[in-house]
């Protein structure tokens, strides 16, 4: 399948992890590598200004690791989407479910977002895509954003799992660095 920043072999894979029949792709070994690691943010930064993004949204946790290189990279604010009672101030939430469980995640209702922004949404890997729809729903739904106004990105895509396709089919636009 599509590695075209061969980034693959940096990215290991732990089998029955967190639970029996799952491949887990890791990326703590990606990140360990300096030059690959660069090359993920340095990538994902290019997909974000080809968006035109104003704002980075990211979800907890893994996606935080990328986000804070592109917000930083590209002076954008940056937008937390955290697991449940981490934020100190009143939040949006939506549950969801996973390819493995369900959660949900939430944002500050006082977070300085207009409708009229253009999001990108930061995260490691698009499995179902229902994580990344939640982050997206939480925008469109409570800041007025419009999906024609968001990309989601993420490094991996596990297309078997359909993610990529429900993210598209819901009027997201979608974009990542590599699929199983
Ligand atoms: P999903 O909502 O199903 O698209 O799942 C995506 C989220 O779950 C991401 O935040 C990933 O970090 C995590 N995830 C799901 N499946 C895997 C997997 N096979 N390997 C690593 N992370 C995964």
């Amino acid at each position: 399948m599509s590695d075209p920043f061969n980034l693959k072999k940096h990215i290991r894979t732990v089998r029955d992890f967190p639970i029996d029949g799952i491949k887990f792709r890791d990326i703590t070994s990606l990140i360990e590598t300096p030059d690959a690691f660069v090359k993920t943010c340095k990538e994902l930064a290019r997909l974000t200004e080809g968006f035109d993004a104003s704002i980075i949204a990211s979800i907890e946790s893994r996606g935080f690791i990328f986000a804070g290189s592109i917000a930083h990279d590209l002076s954008l604010p940056f937008v937390l989407a955290r697991k449940p009672g981490k934020l100190p101030n009143e939040t949006y939430k939506k549950s969801f479910d996973l390819e493995y469980g369900s959660t949900s995640i939430e944002i500050q209702t006082n977070t300085n977002i207009k409708n009229t922004d253009r999001v990108a949404i930061v995260d490691d890997l698009i499995a179902t895509g229902g994580t990344a729809i939640a982050c997206a729903e939480l925008l469109t739904e409570n800041f007025g954003i419009k999906p024609e106004n968001i990309v989601i990105l993420a490094v991996i895509d596990l297309p078997e799992l359909g993610g990529s396709k429900r993210i598209e089919a819901d009027g997201y636009t979608v974009e990542t660095l590599l699929k199983y």
